[in-house]
């Protein structure tokens, strides 16, 4: 089986987000210095970027009504260069989901195919009005961003190899197509679970299964089954979460 390296890459950051939208039903008010995240999964044959980031402060305080800060380096294309890769040799990018936050960019690798759950993208062309702005919708006079890149998306449809030691799992809850991404490792299984588990703090590894779901969500029994799916895949201490900062703690996984 192969093995890979998790690279965590900070593309942006929230500067005061609202800590009830990460954990469902605690927190109100609480603000959060919350980075984005793309994660690079490399070895010396390949490498997959899992979620593209966000966009600059301007249209995120438009459309969103959040500040962020976005320097030049944490454009996707610039901070995996930075890592001596180009963006051009990508082949590999995923959605986790099609949150504007995670797909922001996705042209920037122009030569990648994007894998994005079948259901995410049924659901993104015509969300509930609740989520208009989270997939910045066509009903609310936006182009979503993944359109930018929409010949080259690759639906998958449910738990599948992207690559040997390279799972997409999906985890529906916070999106109906939500998908993690499994990834062999010498030192075990790692989950990318991105929104599913925004922050660390969201996984109960008591074993009493009192996980935080996400304060966004489109269907809490699905979210309830898909932390149960996550229990089963083994990987309580090596879940790598959507919006923490304590992820770059470690400049790469394993550690
Ligand atoms: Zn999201």
């Amino acid at each position: 089986m192969q093995t890979y390296e998790i690279i965590p890459v900070n593309v942006g950051e929230f500067t005061a987000f609202e800590k009830s939208m990460f954990v469902y039903r605690k927190d109100y008010g609480v603000k959060l210095h919350a980075p984005f995240i793309m994660y690079l999964i490399r070895n010396k044959d390949t490498c997959v970027v899992v979620d593209t980031g966000c966009s600059d402060s301007e249209w995120s305080m438009r459309h969103h009504g959040y500040s962020v800060i976005r320097q030049d380096h944490q454009m996707p294309a610039q901070a995996i260069k930075r890592l001596g890769i180009n963006a051009e040799d990508v082949k590999f990018v995923v959605n986790t989901h099609l949150h504007w936050d995670h797909c922001f960019n996705n042209e920037q690798f122009p030569n990648a195919k994007i894998y994005v759950q079948k259901r995410e993208l049924q659901y993104a062309i015509c969300p509930l009005p609740q989520h208009y702005s989270h997939y910045e919708s066509l009903q609310v006079g936006l182009t979503p961003p993944w359109i930018k890149a929409l010949t080259r998306i690759q639906p998958v449809e449910g738990d599948c190899e992207l690559l040997p030691g390279i799972d997409l799992v999906l985890l529906p809850g916070h999106t109906p197509g939500f998908q993690g991404v499994l990834v062999n490792t010498d030192q075990g299984k790692y989950l990318i679970a991105g929104d599913c588990i925004a922050l660390l703090e969201c996984w109960d590894s008591s074993g009493n299964h009192q996980h935080s779901i996400s304060g966004i969500y489109n269907n809490l029994e699905e979210y309830c089954a898909s932390l149960a799916k996550i229990e089963q895949l083994n990987v309580a201490d090596r879940i790598l979460p959507g919006h923490d900062m304590k992820v770059f703690e470690h400049q790469v996984y394993p550690y």
